[in-house]
């Protein structure tokens, strides 16, 4: 088992383990840039139904990982909370101030709205999975750049796959693009369904971005009840986002 796993790490991105694999030559071997260009690649996954040890792998991996420049200012790496068996995950884009001295996703402000935001659903803390595209925080808060999304997207591709819920919430522009929401024809990019490896994707607006624009919580919810028709759930009638 502790083989498979490790194998199944390394075909995510190979970010290293807490134990070194059994061979460290086929590692040393490959190219982190040929890795990156294959995310998505098919990995000897351990068997099915121990998403909590491959999700642990995953997470250990991530706090070990040096494949992008952020983690020479992390305090912790952020990978997630929430339970692995949700319908619905949100993706933000990657840890603040409070996170990153945490080791949690969503623990500051806009973690405290996007709590209002899941209960005005219905939805209890625990049974939402909730993760970041980046597990390191950018310095000052900014966007992820392009190559750091890039080198952190095997752990959120690992992290879809493994939980694989029914529906997607993508908070903000940076996790709708790199979720694949972007249509450069079209105007706009809340609110509007997309899919990512099968999966459908509403993309809507950040909480971060909330707390300072509140009159943009009422479109929020809009998606929200959207994704809440997807499931097959009727939506509260008289919920509130906070
Ligand atoms: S942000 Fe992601 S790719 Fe960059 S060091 Fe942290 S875990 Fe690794």
């Amino acid at each position: 088992m502790a083989r498979e796993l490790i194998e199944w790490d390394q075909g995510l991105g190979g970010r290293g383990l807490p134990e070194p694999p059994p061979e460290p030559k086929r590692v040393a071997q490959e190219r982190p840039q040929e890795r990156r260009q294959e995310p998505h690649a098919p990995v000897a996954a351990p068997p099915k139904g121990d998403e909590t040890a491959r999700l642990t792998v995953l997470a250990e991996s991530a706090a070990s990982c040096t494949e992008c420049g952020l983690h020479t200012g992390r305090n912790r790496s952020v990978f997630a909370r929430g339970s692995h068996t949700a319908d619905i995950v949100f993706v933000g884009e990657g840890p603040g101030y409070h996170e990153d001295q945490e080791g949690s996703p969503f623990v500051g402000k806009a973690g405290q709205l996007l709590d209002k935001m899941i209960a005005a659903m219905g939805e209890g803390a625990g049974e939402v999975y909730i993760c970041n595209v980046v597990k390191c925080r950018p310095p000052d808060n900014r966007t992820p750049t392009a190559d750091e999304a890039g080198a952190c997207k095997p752990f959120l591709a690992g992290q879809l796959e493994i939980v694989a819920p029914r529906v997607i919430v993508a908070l903000g522009r940076c996790a709708a693009e790199h979720l694949g929401c972007l249509d450069e024809d079209a105007r706009g990019w809340r609110g509007r369904w997309s899919t990512y490896e099968g999966i459908p994707v509403m993309p809507t607006y950040h909480p971060a971005f909330l707390l300072r624009s509140p009159n943009m919580k009422r479109p929020v919810w809009e998606d929200l009840q959207e994704v809440l028709r997807r499931l097959g759930k009727e939506p509260p009638r008289r919920g509130r986002s906070g």
